[in-house]
């Protein structure tokens, strides 16, 4: 969509696979809440450590059979062979999903490192390279603004994203941040090392300020004090919704004002929040029946 001041966006939205009947019914409120919004893709999750495999399939299979999407099946490389990964990308494909977010995913909970498989894809490059030899032509990896916690150096988490777009990856989503700084300096850097595929930033919008900073500890993502503040306070006056939207709806228009044309939500299956932003950033709901994939 174009806004009033001629400026283009895109949106995509990110899932998570339910686990229990009433999940099922929060995911499906969810696609429907925010389907209206023709985000170009919507996207499924892949558990820890290959977990929730059938899930994340059928979750997949549901958004396809009822709400006119494009879904993005997220793929890890944990505890699968090369064939068996391969084989859930193509059952993807039989579904109808057009896109993949290739992973390699984060150790098993109680596991320090990362141990691929014996026969398995080392890292989301290899995973790339092989989902690319097998026909899968959209493909988006994971990038890290304040660098992967693993990464030797700044400049080596920098190699690594060129390896993956190298190896046949179109566009890269990246870890969320509050911190516009960050994005940029990563955009700015990638440039620099002659990445010129689309990074879209990935953005978190703040249903629970402790679950997100838990969330954050855990993936290396920086809260800055100032947001701690204003929790603190918004929290004490019942604000923290009120507070929650005007930070995220901010922190996107600032996005669009440097030229980010496409942004990508982690809706933890919550979609209000999203939702609401998005009216604010101008998007409109499309009338039912209106083709997926970003509206005029
Ligand atoms: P890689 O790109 O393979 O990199 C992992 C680390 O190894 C990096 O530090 C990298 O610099 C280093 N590295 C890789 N190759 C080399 C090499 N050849 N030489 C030296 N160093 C190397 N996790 C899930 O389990 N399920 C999901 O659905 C999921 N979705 C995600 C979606 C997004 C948009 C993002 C940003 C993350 C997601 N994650 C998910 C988390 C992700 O799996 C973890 O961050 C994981 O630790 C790294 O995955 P990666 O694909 O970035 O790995």
């Amino acid at each position: 969509m174009t806004d009033k001041t001629g400026r283009r966006l895109s949106i995509s939205f990110e899932f998570f696979p339910p686990a229990t009947p009433e999940g099922a019914m929060r995911l499906w409120r969810s696609v429907e809440r925010l389907a209206p919004l023709a985000p170009d893709y919507v996207s499924v999750t892949y558990g820890a450590g290959g977990t929730t495999r059938d899930r994340t399939r059928n979750a997949i299979k549901a958004i396809l059979e009822r709400a006119r999407l494009q879904v993005a099946g997220h793929l890890t490389c944990v505890g699968a062979t090369r064939a068996e990964t391969l084989a859930e990308a193509d059952g993807y494909r039989r579904l109808g999903a057009r896109r993949i977010v290739a992973l390699r995913g984060d150790p098993p909970r109680g596991a320090e490192r990362f141990e691929p498989h014996p026969d398995g894809f080392r890292n989301a490059a290899e995973l790339t390279r092989a989902l690319r030899e097998a026909g899968h032509d959209r493909i988006s990896v994971a990038a890290y603004p304040e660098f992967h916690p693993e990464s030797a150096s700044p400049a080596a988490d920098l190699d690594n994203l060129k390896r993956k777009l190298d190896a046949g990856a179109d566009s890269a989503i990246t870890q969320f941040f509050f911190d516009n700084a960050h994005f940029l300096r990563f955009r700015d850097l990638a440039a620099k090392a002659g990445i010129d595929a689309p990074i879209h930033p990935g953005i978190l919008p703040i249903e629970n300020f402790a679950k997100m900073k838990r969330f954050a500890a855990g993936c290396g993502a920086s809260v800055p004090e100032s947001l701690e503040t204003a929790y603190a306070n918004a929290d004490e006056q019942g604000m923290t919704e009120t507070l929650s939207r005007a930070i995220c709806a901010e922190q996107c228009d600032a996005l669009r004002s440097e030229g980010v044309e496409h942004i990508h939500f982690y809706t933890l299956n919550n979609p209000d929040l999203p939702y609401d932003v998005c009216r604010a950033l101008g998007v409109e709901p499309q009338p039912l029946g209106a083709a997926a994939g970003g509206a005029a």
